[in-house]
């Protein structure tokens, strides 16, 4: 046998050290995982009551159409059902996309640093990548246009970019759009959607009845506090919807995972609570940078990237060793950048409070 070539350059996921590993070999009693930029404040109610109220049915498979889901959804984003397609977390949404439109002799634009996804799964459909390098955080959308030609089929937007955090406000991304050939799908990754306070924020559903060629993808992962459930979504025209529908598994999402994001998303007092205080946590981290004249970007998600100007992987086991998980920019393409979730303010308080006493002792 053998294995599609391309699949061997790729690096299986790293996962983050157990916490119960990190406990014992530092000898600690409580780790606070900053890393994956998970609520700190978990999830609504509403969704753990749901999720009880599913244990009788576990032994039936799911709804393969999430119609209950499908249907909270259209009516909260104001779209129709057919517009709606759902996946293992938004991650294999990405992964049906690319399945669904990529292939050897192909090829699709994307922003780098950026989410290692839609790279991971180019390159495991054949297709050739062409990343357009960050200009102080942000997109270059003019690189981004010069990219595409006829054999390009997907550019990747994520707004707000993850790991900078930096956002596309609304006239820059219209525009974008509305140069993209028709033959290019442009996907708008959303995951930090619920975060977002900046008011030229672009609302992009309203793009769908004009542009059959744009699809949006949002997470119950993040602001909502389902990560472990894993289920995401993508909004577009139906027509495309349609097309992709068979690259998707026909059992994808559970039934506790169905169950509990249709009552998150009835609970949007739950997110604006955690909208509030996020905002209040990264204001912790801004003062923390100004005090300490370290550079970063303002960020419209629930983490930050920091510049130590030292290895971000120094930085990460300083952390480790005192039981905070980070993100290592190492490997996000800023080594000398740390990536931090915001937590809850008493998290940011201990957090920050170890980073002044590491800033102190190297004599930064
Ligand atoms: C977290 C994240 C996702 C994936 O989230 P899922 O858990 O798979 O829904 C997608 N895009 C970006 C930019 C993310 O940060």
């Amino acid at each position: 046998m053998e294995i599609k070539a391309q699949l061997l350059d790729l690096k299986p996921y790293q996962p983050g050290k157990p916490i119960e590993t990190v406990k014992r070999v530092f000898g600690l009693e409580k780790i606070t995982k900053l890393a994956s930029n998970e609520n700190p404040f978990g999830c609504s109610e509403k969704a753990k009551q749901a999720i009880l109220e599913e244990l009788n049915s576990l032994a039936l498979y799911p709804d393969g159409y999430s119609t209950d889901l499908r249907k909270a959804v259209a009516e909260h984003l104001n779209v129709d059902e057919t517009q709606l397609i759902f996946g293992n977390g938004s991650d294999e949404v990405i992964q049906i996309i690319c399945r669904a439109l990529l292939g050897p002799g192909k090829n699709t634009v994307m922003p780098t640093p950026s989410f290692p996804q839609y790279k991971h799964n180019a390159v495991i459909e054949g297709a050739e990548v062409r990343e357009v390098e960050l200009v102080d955080g942000e997109h270059n959308l003019g690189e981004m246009l010069a990219a595409i030609d006829e054999q390009t089929q997907i550019v990747w937007i994520c707004n707000p970019n993850n790991p900078t955090g930096t956002y596309i406000e609304k006239e820059k991304l219209f525009s974008f759009v509305s140069k993209v050939p028709k033959h290019v799908l442009v996907v708008l990754d959303e995951a930090y959607y619920e975060y977002v306070v900046a008011s030229d924020y672009p609302e992009t559903i309203g793009l769908l009845s004009e542009y059959e060629n744009v699809v949006i993808l949002r997470t119950f992962s993040k602001a909502y506090g389902l990560a472990s459930l894993r289920i995401g979504y993508g909004i577009g025209s139906s027509k495309l919807i349609q097309q992709i529908e068979p690259a998707r598994e026909p059992f994808n999402t559970t039934r506790v995972a169905q169950a509990a994001a249709k009552a998150a998303i009835s609970d949007q007092e739950f997110i604006k609570e955690c909208v509030s205080k996020n905002k209040k946590g990264l204001d912790q981290f801004y003062t923390f940078c100004e005090e300490h004249h370290l550079s970063y970007y303002k960020s419209q998600g629930n983490f930050i990237l920091i510049d130590f100007k030292q290895q971000g992987d120094q930085v990460f086991q300083y952390l480790l060793e005192r039981g905070f998980i980070v993100r290592s920019g190492n490997a996000l393409g800023f080594p000398t950048s740390v990536r931090i979730t915001v937590g809850t303010e008493e998290q940011n308080a201990e957090i920050i409070g170890h980073l002044t006493e590491m800033l102190q002792t190297t004599g930064k």
